[in-house]
């Protein structure tokens, strides 16, 4: 139905505006963020829409075309964390960090339509939360940049849902420019916008989703960044952004040489993606892609047969590369691969999953979009 016809129907008159925040999947650069590290992720074209207007009574009513049976209503002034279970934390709880900082924001109806889809790595969360600060930050004239809103959507998650996400999907959401990939500095937060348009040298992106998820990988992701602390810590540098891999490969702790020698090798690997995509060299990124697997697979150990799998026939039916994306454990794989060829490869998966008796993949397409933007 869309979120201005749901709008529409369910608050009885039109939006004062809608705002869209793309999903993001990270081109290369995985499990480097919590070292410092470097990103390059591109927003995608599937997007969170969100159609809002203010009241008169203090109220925040939201809705979602995707949680029909779970209206949220609550006064402003009565947020905090906690106020909000499930999907309408993510509303409430950018409401929130905005009151919080002391900005002045009124009642407001908010009604989300999305595309983006849920709990697969692409961060429809980070999604939400952006088109719902855009769309705020709007409506009250509050005047943020950016930046300021990636880390307010930050805080929401972190503090008023309790999801500990670094910045990195906010910015993405938020900063990412069509046929463009952003290269982004999770220490300083500088960032650069690197040419990436796979479409344009005859290559798509297919993402394929493995519908594996897997339960209680909270405490895993913990110990993955206590390990990369832990070398930090040996090595005497303040994250392992700052690390060498000689320095890396001396470490007498196998377990941390291998979790270490993942993140330094993947932040060289970004930095050497970049440089080919700022030369147009968009298929000569595909090997660094299935480095990054493999990397990921056998030092920093976050893969599931799954991921191995999809990523293993991807390339043995001609893909340039593959990967998986996101934090691990199940989730989607990311795949360079000539345009014409990307329904042969996605069905070779599919035929693969089905001898393996898993779950039927998902395939999407993965468009280098722009960022969060007012969209009427
Ligand atoms: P991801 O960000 O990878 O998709 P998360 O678990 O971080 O996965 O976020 C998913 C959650 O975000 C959902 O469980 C839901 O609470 C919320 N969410 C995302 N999109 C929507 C939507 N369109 N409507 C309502 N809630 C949504
Ligand atoms: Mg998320």
């Amino acid at each position: 139905m869309g979120a201005a016809d749901l709008f529409l129907t369910s608050v009885g008159r039109r939006p004062d505006g809608l705002w869209a925040a793309p999903g993001r999947v990270t081109v290369i650069g995985e499990h480097t963020d919590h070292s410092d590290g470097f990103v390059l992720p591109i927003a995608l074209a599937q997007r969170v829409v969100v159609a809002a207007g203010r009241r008169g009574d203090g109220q925040l009513v939201a809705r979602s075309a995707q949680q029909p049976h779970e209206p949220y209503a609550r006064a402003l002034e009565q947020l905090a964390p906690g106020a909000a279970a499930g999907w309408s934390g993510y509303v409430a709880g950018v409401a929130w960090a905005l009151r919080e900082a002391g900005h002045d924001i009124g009642g407001v109806d908010i009604v989300v339509d999305s595309d983006v889809p849920v709990g697969a790595g692409l961060s429809s969360s980070a999604a939400l939360e952006c088109a719902t600060a855009l769309a705020l930050n709007d409506l009250f004239g509050l005047g943020l940049g950016r930046m300021e809103l990636a880390h307010l959507g930050r805080q929401a998650e972190n503090e008023f849902v309790g999801v500990p996400c670094g910045i990195l999907d906010q910015s993405a959401s938020l900063l990412a420019t069509e046929r463009h990939a952003l290269l982004l500095d999770t220490r300083s937060l500088a960032y650069e916008q690197i040419p990436f348009d796979p479409a344009a040298a005859g290559l798509a992106l297919l993402l394929i989703d493995t519908r594996s998820r897997h339960a209680l990988v909270d405490g895993r992701y913990a110990a993955r960044q206590d390990a990369c602390r832990r070398a930090a810590q040996v090595l005497g540098v303040p994250a392992l952004r700052d690390a060498t891999l000689d320095g890396v490969l001396r470490l007498g702790d196998p377990l941390l040489r291998r979790r270490a020698r993942h993140v330094v090798t993947e932040n060289a690997r970004v930095t050497e993606a970049a440089g080919l995509l700022r030369r147009g060299a968009v298929h000569r990124i595909g090997p660094l892609l299935t480095a990054s697997h493999a990397s990921l697979r056998d030092d920093f150990e976050v893969t599931v047969p799954e991921l191995d799998v999809a990523v293993e026939v991807a390339l043995a039916s001609g893909a340039h590369g593959a990967r998986m994306v996101g934090g691990g454990f199940g989730g989607c794989v990311l795949v360079l691969v000539d345009a014409q060829a990307a329904p042969s490869v996605a069905a070779a998966v599919a035929a693969a999953f089905a001898r393996r008796g898993f779950r039927r993949p998902l395939p999407l397409h993965a468009v280098p979009s722009g960022g969060a933007a007012r969209i009427r």
